[in-house]
């Protein structure tokens, strides 16, 4: 397959393209598409077939669903089943980086959810996603447009690198400002389960809903019998073919490990912007000074996909605090780290 690859800078100039963007949407074929979060590989979630093709373009196991991006919140009436929780999110966080999980309705083929009698809703903020799913008419069913097993896109490179010749256009908006995919939760009632840390952050539900509970599998290896709530937490995430290994510990002797460990190895490390004057240069991938975790949080998928780029035998990085989107960092990190973590005393 040829894939158009089209940048957008301003969808409001750019409304011709995007138009042929929703047309292969509605057509039944693959657009993938910048968010605020990761790039999304969107289809018309209200078509078996092209579900079917998302998952072959991703190499996705099918039982591991799919999120739909819909224009509007109130749009969610029209493919599940929103109650009150629902409306209040929507009012605090949508537009925005934020998925609930509803009970679907009929014309949400089984295929888009995995066989689940529940459907993920996301309205995204960025304007060309807003812009494309207005025209298609149709909800736009996106997971990340990355093959399955490698970090998700945050830019149009890393999404050429994946999905060229599998999808009929690219939609490059430049780097995805937040960097790290969607917070996702369960409405139980007015009580929410939080299944995967993102952008809308544990204290912010808080502020909506008094109760709120974060899943065992956001922070913990779920043992080998446990099911987790979300389909997504079973299959092992990306991580690089190099061993991942987490530092914990006080600033300067995690420095001086690291530095001790260049000597030894062929290390890449993900390091913070304070620590570059320090280390040698080769493979040093800088994520951000030590207190800015939305900038880490921005350049961590790229980050991974370069330190596995290298001929390094191990990738060192720094266990980030769980605090804000820290808890959504922690938990991409622990993944890609197979729960590695040095305490260096
Ligand atoms: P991605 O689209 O790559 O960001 O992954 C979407 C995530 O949403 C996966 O981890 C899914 O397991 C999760 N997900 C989608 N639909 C549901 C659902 N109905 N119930 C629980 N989790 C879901
Ligand atoms: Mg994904």
């Amino acid at each position: 397959m040829q894939t158009e690859h089209i940048k957008i800078t301003d969808p409001a100039v750019q409304e011709n393209a995007l138009a042929r963007a929703a047309e292969i949407i509605r057509g039944g074929g693959l657009v993938v598409f910048p968010t605020e979060t990761v790039y999304g590989l969107g289809g018309n979630a209200t078509d078996d077939s092209a579900a079917q093709k998302i998952y072959a373009a991703k190499g996705r196991p099918s039982d591991n669903p799919l999120i739909i991006h819909i224009a509007k919140p109130e749009d969610a009436e029209s493919y599940a089943v929103p109650n009150d929780t629902y409306f209040r999110l929507a009012k605090a966080f949508m537009p925005g980086p934020l998925t609930v999980i509803l009970p679907k309705r009929e014309n949400i083929p089984s295929s888009v959810t995995g066989g689940l009698d529940t459907v993920a809703v996301r309205c995204p903020s960025h304007p060309v996603a807003h812009r494309l799913i207005e025209l298609a008419g149709v909800p736009i069913a996106a997971p990340s447009a990355n093959l399955s097993g490698k970090p998700s896109p945050t830019s149009a490179a890393h999404v050429a690198q994946d999905m060229d010749g599998r999808v009929d256009m690219i939609l490059d908006g430049g780097e995805c400002e937040i960097g790290l995919e969607s917070t996702i939760v369960k409405i139980d009632g007015n009580s929410l389960t939080l299944l995967r840390p993102g952008g809308i952050t544990y204290d912010a539900l808080c502020m909506v809903c008094e109760h709120v509970t974060v899943a065992d599998a956001v922070t913990h290896q779920l043992a080998a019998n446990e099911r987790p709530l979300s389909p997504g937490m079973k299959y092992r995430h990306y991580a690089p073919t190099a061993p991942v290994v987490l530092l914990d510990g006080d600033t300067d002797k995690v420095l001086r490990f690291l530095q001790a460990e260049q000597d030894l190895r062929r290390c890449a490390i993900l390091c913070y912007d304070e620590e570059l004057p320090h280390l040698k240069s080769e493979n040093l991938l800088p994520v951000g000074a030590r207190n800015d975790l939305d900038a880490q949080a921005k350049r961590l998928f790229s980050a991974l996909r370069k330190a596995d780029g290298t001929d390094a035998e191990i990738i060192y990085a720094h266990l980030p605090p769980m605090e804000g989107i820290g808890l959504a960092l922690y938990n991409r990190m622990i993944r890609a780290a197979a729960h590695t973590i040095k305490r260096i005393d």
